[in-house]
């Protein structure tokens, strides 16, 4: 076992995850007050389920599914900056339907490989007539219009992608608007490791957090889920999992877009094709088709938060709980029981640095002084 962590040192911050949470939280704690940290993560691996590696194609693969980068946050595109360089990667995805890959969300121009040219033409005509250009429309809006071309088109969007599917007045194919979007050139693992490269940081891959506890921790910042630091006291949280099944092909691409989604499968959910994501010449390509699974314990990773009703008040009731704590904080996707985007978890990790920790370090200078 290493030094630091044999040897009591009430200076030293503890935290539990090297996913991007935590690879926030101590590189900010090492960089801006110099302070000592060890990282501990249960995985054999940096970034957290933003991990990715490179196969031996040299196909850069996201073992989690894809993850790509969008924000329309300056402050967070910055901050990441400062760790990796991002290719200039836009997000295009796609429905399979009816054997065709469709621009997901749908568009005007989805209207057209899925319909008679004719039909296209009016239903076009008719939705820009009755909606704003730009504007994202819903089946209920569509019903509610007492027309028999938009009751058509929103029964057809009910049936193939589900109720909760919109179509977007335009021809605009981006998944995502935000104004930064990119990958990091070498991968999210990469960028991790590079967050985390410094001569305060020690991290313990391999690791759970329960073999490295004592008291004598500064403070301890947690990105599992919140109900296992409790030791499941008020019972645990649900999570839907996530299985992926790694295929190889010998053709160029497998699909036009980095993920075509299948919403009329039973099988799997989506597939993945990474080569998209990094313009790679290789021959050859590798998908992975996503299939979503129950999460049981022990026995396959906490991917998505259960975010019901009965499951939020289990969360808050661990959160209260939590703040009878000192020096104890929850962060993450898990440790905050959310479905963060890796913006919007730096965002979180940054605020929670800046406005609490280093707020209160400062307190803490001034009065010694
Ligand atoms: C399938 C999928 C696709 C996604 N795609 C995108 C996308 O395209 N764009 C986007 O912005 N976001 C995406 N996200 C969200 C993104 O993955 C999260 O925002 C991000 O991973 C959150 O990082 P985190 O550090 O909070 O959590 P995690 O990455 O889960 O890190 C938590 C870490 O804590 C460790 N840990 C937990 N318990 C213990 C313990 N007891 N002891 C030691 N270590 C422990 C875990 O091993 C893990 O490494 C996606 C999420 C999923 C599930």
């Amino acid at each position: 076992m290493k030094k630091w962590i044999s040897e009591k040192h009430d200076g030293l911050n503890l935290v539990v995850g090297a996913g991007i949470s935590g690879a926030v939280i101590a590189e900010r704690l090492a960089n801006a007050l110099g302070e000592k940290v060890i990282v501990v993560d249960k995985k054999k691996h940096f970034a957290g389920i933003c991990y990715d590696y490179v196969d031996k194609n040299g196909i850069l693969i996201h073992k989690y599914g894809s993850h790509i980068f969008h924000t329309d946050n300056r402050k967070v595109w910055d901050y990441v900056k400062q760790f990796s360089e991002f290719n200039s990667y836009i997000h295009k995805s796609s429905v399979a339907v009816e054997g065709k890959e469709v621009s997901f969300p749908l568009n005007i121009d989805a209207l057209y490989d899925l319909f008679p040219q004719s039909f296209a033409v009016r239903l076009e005509h008719k939705l820009l007539e009755n909606f704003k250009y730009n504007s994202v429309v819903g089946i209920c809006t569509l019903t509610a219009f007492n027309d028999d071309d938009f009751e058509f088109l929103a029964e057809y969007i009910y049936e193939n992608f589900g109720e909760v599917a919109e179509i977007r007045i335009n021809r605009d194919s981006r998944m995502f608007n935000d104004k930064f979007q990119g990958i990091p050139s070498q991968g999210y693992s990469v960028l991790v490791e590079n967050m985390l490269k410094n001569h305060n940081i020690e991290v313990c891959l391999n690791t759970d957090y329960k073999y490295m506890i004592h008291k004598d921790f500064k403070r301890i910042f947690f990105t599992g889920s919140i109900d296992e630091f409790f030791n499941y006291k008020f019972g645990m949280l649900p999570y839907d999992s996530i299985e992926f099944q790694i295929e190889e092909y010998d053709c160029e691409n497998y699909q036009s877009a980095g993920v075509v989604n299948y919403p009329c499968t039973q099988d799997f959910e989506r597939i993945h094709e990474f080569k998209h994501y990094s313009k790679s010449r290789i021959n050859g390509t590798v998908i992975a088709k996503e299939y979503r699974r129950e999460y049981v314990y022990g026995e396959n990773d906490r991917i998505y938060p259960v975010c019901k009703d009965e499951n939020l008040k289990l969360y808050r009731e661990y959160s209260a709980y939590a703040t009878a704590y000192k020096n104890l904080y929850f962060l993450g996707r898990l440790g905050r029981y959310k479905n963060l985007k890796m913006d919007e978890a730096i965002f979180e990790a940054l605020d929670l640095f800046e406005n609490v920790i280093e707020k209160k370090a400062k307190i803490e200078i001034k009065e010694n002084i």
